[in-house]
């Protein structure tokens, strides 16, 4: 059988990323997390004062950037942005709140989404994102919709900022994440859509273990 990807698309902070590094453990597949690279160009761009609404200047500079993201979900993975170790500073509420700029810009997705493919062709990948089943990898043998209500998402953010130590009010939260959704559901291209074929899975009342186990049996099941 060839290489098989697995695409997990939904919204911001349905669990996506601590799911999909479980279940390419458990799978034994590579992991491909789509947003540090969205997120990686922002801080870039932020950086070198490229203004944020002209996507011309965008898409040039996303062109002539350098991304490898490097690791396994075990030992742990790193973000190397034009080879500096960025994997920390790209998860800031700053580049956060900015980063719809750079996936609104269809040129820019255009070679995220060229970079995407050629990491992910030919090989055993679990990709995270909002258009992985949609528009990167149509073809995935197995998608994913992981989804959760705003209030159980913004819950969680708010609990991880809180075990970093950061002080933030929960209001607060919530109210970006449901700006997050609002422009990943409504940008023209690359909008977060559930594919026709995904499976969607809950996570509102499940926990991380039940989320992969539940994917790693559909998985398997179809594999075999
Ligand atoms: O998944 P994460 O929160 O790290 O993604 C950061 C941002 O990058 C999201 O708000 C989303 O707008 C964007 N993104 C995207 N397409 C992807 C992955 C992320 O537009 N495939």
């Amino acid at each position: 059988m060839g290489a098989s990807v697995v695409a997990i698309d939904g919204p911001a902070g349905a669990g996506k990323s601590t799911v999909a590094k479980r279940l390419a453990v458990r799978l034994n597949f590579s992991y491909l997390d789509t947003g540090a690279m969205y997120r990686s160009v922002t801080l870039k761009a932020m950086r070198q004062g490229v203004p944020l609404d002209n996507e011309d200047a965008l898409a040039h500079m996303a062109k002539n950037t350098r991304l490898d993201l490097r690791g396994n979900p075990q030992s742990g993975l790193k973000v190397f942005l034009d080879g500096e170790d960025v994997s920390d500073e790209i998860r800031t509420p700053e580049v956060t709140n900015q980063t719809f700029y750079i996936a609104r810009a269809p040129k820019v997705r255009a070679v995220m989404v060229e970079l995407q493919r050629a990491i992910g062709s030919g090989t055993d990948v679990v990709i995270e994102g909002r258009d992985i089943g949609t528009v990167v990898f149509p073809e995935a043998r197995f998608k994913f919709y992981l989804d959760a209500s705003v209030e159980e998402r913004a819950e969680r953010r708010f609990k991880e900022f809180r075990e970093k130590g950061k002080e933030i009010a929960l209001a607060q939260v919530i109210e970006d994440v449901r700006k997050r959704d609002e422009t990943d559901f409504n940008r023209s291209v690359g909008p977060l859509r559930k594919a026709e074929d995904a499976v969607v899975i809950d996570s509102t009342r499940m926990s991380i273990d039940e989320v992969v186990e539940a994917m790693a049996r559909h998985v398997e099941k179809q594999k075999n």
